[in-house]
């Protein structure tokens, strides 16, 4: 009797425990799936990354998007209606003031947030390979911009691109598409296309000299 009346506390004592590990694994199993699942074809930490194999769908439209034009700016704009979220505009009016002060003039910003339907303009106005597919284009995210100066010769060999080329990263920006990097990122020399990745990230790909997606292999 006393026998049986241990075995019976010994016993729900494990079950509980077996039960209580199994559904903790599950929760653990169901959360791990949606963050490698669902996150990482968006951010790889707490950067964002967006290409051909990388996509943001139709809906998405990053937070806190400011239109440029009613900011103050140290820089001229190619139209009243180009937008950045609020991190990256405050980051390259640091940059713009900070080349003015050395005497760094005349960048001319063309173009910022793109929509996922605006991509699809763009795309359907486009030669082949001239333009990304919508979702795959890197402006949507509100974190990119296009830039350029008045020149005849190619932004690419202005004394304004070697002041950025020098300086960008210690405003959290990186040259997102370098020469002879196409095989990585998939996108050709784009002089004029910079992306914001906050100042850790950019110095540290701009001593490594890797692509963002190089980046993110080694540090996601
Ligand atoms: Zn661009």
């Amino acid at each position: 009797m006393a026998r049986k009346k241990n075995a019976r506390r010994a016993d729900p004592v494990p079950k509980i425990l077996f039960v209580s590990v199994m559904v903790a694994l599950l929760a653990a199993a169901f959360g791990l799936g949606w963050h490698f699942g669902v996150e990482s074809t968006r951010f790889k930490g707490n950067i964002l990354l967006v290409n051909a194999s990388h996509r943001l769908g139709a809906d998405y439209v990053p937070d806190e998007l400011v239109n440029l034009y009613q900011q103050r700016h140290s820089f001229r704009l190619a139209s009243s209606e180009i937008t950045l979220t609020r991190q990256t505009y405050a980051a390259m009016e640091s940059m713009f003031h900070a080349a003015e002060e050395a005497n760094m003039n005349g960048y001319i910003v063309t173009s910022g947030y793109r929509s996922y339907q605006r991509q699809q303009e763009v795309y359907a106005q486009s030669e082949p390979g001239k333009a990304q597919e919508p979702g795959a284009s890197e402006h949507q995210t509100g974190l990119a911009f296009d830039v350029t100066v008045e020149t005849g010769e190619g932004f690419e060999n202005t004394p304004q691109y070697a002041w950025l080329m020098e300086h960008a990263h210690e405003y959290g920006f990186i040259q997102r598409y370098p020469a002879n990097k196409a095989d990585i990122t998939g996108i050709s020399y784009e002089p004029w296309h910079y992306r914001y990745v906050g100042v850790e990230a950019a110095t540290r790909m701009y001593k490594t000299g890797l692509t963002l997606e190089e980046f993110l292999a080694a540090n996601g």
